[in-house]
């Protein structure tokens, strides 16, 4: 019997270090992933800033993988045959399976006749290569008012800062910025952005990317060199593909057992997966990291004939932004705060959570 995690994302990392506690006799277990390394993105900030190298934001899956006693394959899936339960890969595998689980992540959502002009960062393995390169170009232009987006445009301000670069880096965005939080943290965000110096166009849609300028739909015209494009999460195309019960958008429809809709030897967690129960929960690293909590448990249940158990998602959850200079804005329901403090809170469990893995 053949169990095969596909991705190395946060759920498939928690059910490696579950594996090597517990192992499954009986049981081949595979990690696909095409890269050995997984990168962390809730440190991309700060390594974009400079305050982390490589090796701090990265965990290698290969040795983790190894440690617990299943098999790495270096290799993307590409599509699923549900009916000879086999998964097909780039390098030409077929590889069966009794059980498979998708914890694939999403790509970036930008549109195709953009493309030319956009830095790739998806997936993960591309990020920490393409913001060294892009922190230092004459104009940066990060489009996408979201957690991501102004994290990572405030992250390129305050390098650039420190090495002695015009700070020159404009964020766009066709609502305010941080447009799921309150009224309050928008407003203090803008503040906050503006103070350390990133130019912020609130309320401007990209209509047009042309080789030296983007084009807002209200008629701005801006210099860049390429754009960065955060405006939010795409499914991957391997669902559709596979004809695998998916949501409006392409992401695999999944019950709160973490079980594919209809196919329950088919699993699956964080950004690639949609929730029936749950269709607008945001796709972040805070659900993936709660999932990941009974993903191990529910193969395991499934395997043995018992019940899964289920996935509720918390109403409000803590969320920490590092705005650049070791400092970051906390919100918690309606409760914001921006300080250094805050980015002590948020380094130590950033680090906290790598120190499991490395
Ligand atoms: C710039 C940026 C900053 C962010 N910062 C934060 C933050 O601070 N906090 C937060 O909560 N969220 C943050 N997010 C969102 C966060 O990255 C995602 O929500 C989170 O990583 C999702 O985790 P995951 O486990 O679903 O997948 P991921 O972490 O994306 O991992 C998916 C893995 O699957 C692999 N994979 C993909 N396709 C295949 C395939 N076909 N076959 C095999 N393997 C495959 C990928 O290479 C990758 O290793 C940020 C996103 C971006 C873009």
């Amino acid at each position: 019997m053949n169990v095969v995690l596909v991705g190395g994302g946060h759920a498939h990392l928690k059910c490696l270090l579950d594996i090597r506690k517990n192992p499954l006799p009986n049981q081949k277990i595979y990690l696909i992933s095409p890269d050995r390394y997984q990168y962390y993105s809730g440190m991309f900030s700060g390594y974009t800033e400079g305050l982390y190298s490589l090796d701090e934001i990265r965990i290698d899956i290969k040795d983790l993988s190894e440690k617990a006693g299943v098999t790495f394959i270096e290799d993307k899936v590409t599509e699923v045959c549900v009916t000879g339960k086999t998964l097909l890969t780039k390098a030409g595998k077929k590889i069966p399976f009794s059980v498979v689980s998708f914890d694939t992540g999403s790509s970036i959502k930008s549109p195709p006749s953009f493309k030319d002009n956009l830095v790739q960062i998806k997936p993960n393995y591309f990020f920490a290569n393409k913001i060294k390169e892009y922190r230092e170009v004459e104009f940066p232009v990060v489009v996408g008012g979201g957690a991501s987006g102004v994290e990572i445009a405030l992250a390129i301000t305050a390098w650039r800062k420190k090495n002695g670069l015009p700070t020159n880096v404009t964020l766009i965005t066709s609502s305010k910025l941080l447009p799921s939080s309150s009224s309050q943290a928008s407003k203090m965000i803008k503040e906050i952005a503006i103070g350390k110096g990133l130019s912020v166009k609130e309320d401007e849609s990209v209509g047009e990317i042309n080789e030296n300028y983007v084009l807002t739909k209200n008629g701005t015209s801006l210099p860049h060199s390429r754009v960065l494009w955060l405006t939010g999460p795409s499914s991957p195309s391997i669902f559709k593909k596979s004809s695998l019960p998916c949501d409006e958008n392409g992401f695999l429809l999944t019950k709160k057992t973490l079980q594919a809709k209809g196919l329950p030897f088919i699993f699956g967690a964080g950004d690639c997966i949609t929730l029936e129960a749950f269709p607008d929960l945001p796709k972040n690293g805070v659900y993936a990291v709660r999932q990941a909590e009974l993903l191990w448990d529910n193969i395991t249940s499934y395997l043995n004939g018992d019940m899964c158990s289920t996935f509720t998602p918390q109403r409000h959850f803590l969320s920490l932004l590092s705005t650049g200079n070791k400092e970051a804005l906390l919100q918690y329901g309606h409760f914001t705060s921006h300080n250094k403090l805050v980015w002590k809170l948020k380094n130590k469990i950033d680090t906290g959570y790598m120190k499991k893995y490395i």
